[in-house]
């Protein structure tokens, strides 16, 4: 076999079935993680792999956990806790994706912020694997809702993360509550002490796995820095905005305070912008990510906390408003732009007193900063920087059984439009995200308001 014959699916043990699936999902080789990871995982060995989120981590679990699986079986076989409810959509998203050769598995997500009672009722209609946040899944063990002592297969994503939150006891504890021969993954983006404790107490002779990263130089992310003073910070963004013209722009502040004072300014300066931070409720929190990712909304201001997990492609621009004062931060966020082989802008605006963070971002990155005049920013374009896209709201969601291909008939078949004018649709539980382009937007939902989705009258307002 040669090498890159191994990169291969198809060089891996899984079964047919699967191995067509991916095909179907143009799954073609094997990421770099997939490709060091799987070989152990399939094996049966616990593994420590270091890896982020876009590198393919999910399925690297999920091929494994899937093969083991009995679906005849009616019981949990696996649980992957998650350090928020978004990795947690996604990595449930991904599980159902790879598990669609396979008969009726059963994948029920499992987070806080929404009642206990339905998902209650989820589980009790049978769960094979089990996608939750470390409390919410303690909640139903220690009611007696849910049982793990049929688990095969236990999956900590995102590890660091989860520490870094506080949730160490709460993994314990649920970890405790695992048959002792089970199989235990551990993926992380970074090895904070915490990990050798969890991989002490609840792992049996892990394999290390780590996949070379690509520096920042090497990879597609043009950085510049620009030295500000802190009057004048917000300024600088506006300006940046203008002179770049980024579609969608993930901006950082430090502080929850400092968000929403630039979300104000910004939106005072006429530029779409929202705010992602802690204090959102879990309802809000979905729309503002709907809207970004739909882009529709030009600038999300996010601490780094809150940004954790969101996995939003086509980012043209990061944007540290405030230096992060660790470097294994500034190189988190600025990943964010620049994926899967597009070039990626990240734009750090740094004062006299953030110099010593700039300093040790170049130390850890071991390449000098590359700075650049303000006043080489020039606004381009005619007009404000305005999203291409506008979101509608359609009043109903899962729970009325609302699917994206019937918001998408209704706007094509039914309204005329066509495929391109559409964007992304979003069916959550109880409400329905749709972007259009923003030339019809207006009339795009006047026409639903007076006509049917799925053969019902529905209410739609703009956001
Ligand atoms: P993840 O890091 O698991 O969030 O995955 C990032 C993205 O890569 C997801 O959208 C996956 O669907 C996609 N992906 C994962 N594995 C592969 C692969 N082998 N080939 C192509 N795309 C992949």
């Amino acid at each position: 076999m040669t090498a890159s014959d191994n990169t291969l699916f198809n060089s891996l043990p899984l079964n047919p079935a699967t191995l067509d699936n991916l095909a179907q999902l143009g799954y073609l080789s094997m990421t770099p993680i997939q490709a060091t990871s799987l070989p152990a995982a399939l094996a049966g060995k616990d593994l420590i792999a270091q890896a982020q989120t876009g590198s393919g981590k999910t399925a690297a679990f999920g091929l494994a956990l899937l093969e083991r699986l009995n679906p005849r079986r009616f019981a949990v076989q696996s649980l992957v806790l998650c350090p928020t409810r978004e990795l947690a959509d996604q990595v449930t998203v991904e599980i159902r994706r790879l598990a669609r050769a396979m008969d009726n598995i059963k994948v029920v997500t499992l987070c806080g912020g929404v009642a206990l009672r339905g998902q209650r009722a989820s589980l009790e209609n049978g769960a094979h694997i089990i996608v939750g946040t470390p409390g919410r899944v303690m909640d139903h063990l220690a009611r007696g809702y849910l049982s793990l002592e049929a688990l095969n297969t236990l999956v900590l994503d995102e590890a660091d993360r989860m520490l870094d939150m506080g949730f160490f006891e709460d993994i314990a504890t649920v970890t405790k509550q695992c048959p002792p021969e089970r199989q235990t993954l551990l993926f992380s983006a970074t090895y904070p002490e915490g990990i050798d404790k969890l991989a002490k107490q609840f792992m049996r002779s892990p394999e290390r796995i780590t996949v070379a990263q690509p520096t920042t130089s090497e990879s597609l992310i043009e950085q510049r820095f620009y030295e500000v003073t802190r009057p004048t910070r917000f300024e600088v963004v506006v300006k940046l905005l203008n002179h770049f013209r980024p579609v969608s722009t993930l901006a950082f502040c430090n502080t929850k305070q400092q968000c929403n004072e630039l979300v104000a300014y910004l939106k005072q300066q006429g530029v779409s912008a929202l705010a992602l931070h802690g204090d959102l409720e879990q309802r809000e929190r979905d729309q503002v990510l709907a809207q970004f990712a739909n882009r529709s909304i030009s600038v999300l201001v996010a601490t780094d906390v809150a940004s954790r997990g969101i996995d939003i492609k086509e980012l043209e621009a990061v944007i540290n408003v405030d230096i992060t004062p660790d470097p294994e931060v500034h190189v988190h966020r600025i990943g964010r732009t620049g994926r899967a082989g597009e070039t990626g802008l990240a734009l750090s605006l740094a004062a006299m007193y953030e110099m010593g963070a700039v300093g040790k971002i170049e130390q850890y990155q071991n390449q000098p900063s590359v700075w650049h005049k303000l006043d080489e920013l020039t606004p381009k374009g005619s007009g404000p920087l305005l999203p291409p896209m506008i979101t509608l709201q359609i009043l109903g969601g899962r729970k009325e059984k609302i699917r994206p291909g019937d918001v998408l008939g209704a706007l094509t078949a039914d309204a005329g439009y066509s495929r391109e004018q559409i964007g992304k649709i979003n069916v959550t539980e109880f409400t329905t995200f749709v972007a259009v382009q923003r030339d019809i937007a207006l009339e795009a939902m006047q026409k639903l308001n007076v006509g049917k989705v799925k053969g019902k009258s529905v209410k739609v307002r703009l956001l």
